[in-house]
């Protein structure tokens, strides 16, 4: 019988601590604030917005929305990023991606000040061009980083139920910018031996069969079926999928993996719960980063 790992469970662990630090900084006179910009109105951006806000709310962070038209332009869009960034009461910017089509996204994600990067996903300073900030940060090992939250979520739930790292043999399957890549890079960080597996990969049966821990990140429901896994293995279902009756499942079969395995995330109710967790103790850390920076900004 293979152990669930709640995200709900994780991010209940991690609630206490995270209203703790809220409230050391309300003591110091901040009041941490996150800004979501959305462009549009796509459902999937709802819901996630909802889920978001629901939990800074329930650690007493502001959280703050910018709404704008599906057809706004490029300027106008990196102007209210601007207006973020300078804004002094806003310590975290997290911009819904993708955004529409007519919208060169990565001089968006530029545009945000690393400072303020709480999604982790900047490459590079936009300022130099050159020093590592956030995800260039995560790939030499640096901890100060912002790591992209879905990622750093998969280690918080290793972490919160006693999986070792150290030596094991981790297969991650998908090498987004978002997930595969950062969640390898922070696996390796714990002296786990790694293979990053994608759409190009042969035998990724086999490559999945020598796992002790699997990651699936591929975003196909269902895709890793029970005779790609080894007995016992530790299992962390990132995807996210929604079938054609409207219900969501994630990328592993997991009603048959489940039986063979030794810890399985469920989708929903896995990874998902514990990301707006992990974006809430990014803001409180940008807002204390920022305090240290201006001293008591705000009251
Ligand atoms: P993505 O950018 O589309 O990347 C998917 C990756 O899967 C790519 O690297 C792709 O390989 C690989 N892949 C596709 N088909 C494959 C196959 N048949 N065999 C092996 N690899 C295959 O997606 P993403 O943004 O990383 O997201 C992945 C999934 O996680 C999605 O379902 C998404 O909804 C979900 N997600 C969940 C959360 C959460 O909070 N739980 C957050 C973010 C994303 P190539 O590189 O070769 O194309």
């Amino acid at each position: 019988m293979s152990i669930q790992m709640r995200g709900a469970e994780v991010a209940k662990a991690m609630k206490e601590k995270l209203i703790r630090e809220r409230e050391e900084l309300n003591a110091a006179g901040v009041n941490p604030c996150l800004t979501i910009i959305r462009v549009g109105a796509k459902e999937n951006d709802l819901a996630y917005e909802r889920g978001a806000k629901k939990r800074m709310e329930m650690i007493g962070i502001e959280c703050r929305i910018a709404e704008l038209p599906e057809d706004i332009s490029q300027q106008e869009l990196e102007n209210v990023v601007q207006q973020q960034n300078e804004d002094d009461t806003v310590d975290g910017i997290l911009v819904q991606l993708p955004l529409p089509k007519h919208l060169n996204e990565q001089a968006v994600i530029d545009k945000i000040s690393p400072l303020k990067d709480v999604d982790g996903l900047h490459p590079v300073n936009a300022m130099d061009g050159m020093s590592p900030v956030n995800l260039a940060k995560i790939f030499e090992g640096d901890r100060t980083a912002y790591v992209p939250c879905t990622s750093e979520a998969v280690m918080h739930i290793m972490n919160h139920y006693g999986i070792e790292l150290q030596g094991k043999r981790v297969t991650v399957i998908g090498r987004s910018m978002v997930v595969g890549k950062p969640l390898s890079m922070l696996m390796l960080g714990q002296n786990a031996t790694v293979t990053i597996c994608h759409s190009r990969t042969k035998d990724l049966a086999d490559r999945c069969r020598e796992a002790e821990i699997i990651v699936a990140a591929i975003g196909r429901a269902n895709h890793i079926t029970a005779d790609m896994i080894a007995e016992g293995a530790v299992v962390a279902d990132v995807g996210i999928n929604v079938l054609e009756d409207g219900t969501l499942c994630g990328d592993v079969d997991y009603e048959n993996v489940r039986e063979k395995v030794s810890h399985i995330t469920p989708v929903p109710g896995g990874v998902g719960n514990v990301t707006t967790s992990v974006l809430a103790s990014h803001v409180l850390r940008a807002a204390r980063t920022g305090q240290n920076e201006h001293g008591q900004r705000r009251g």
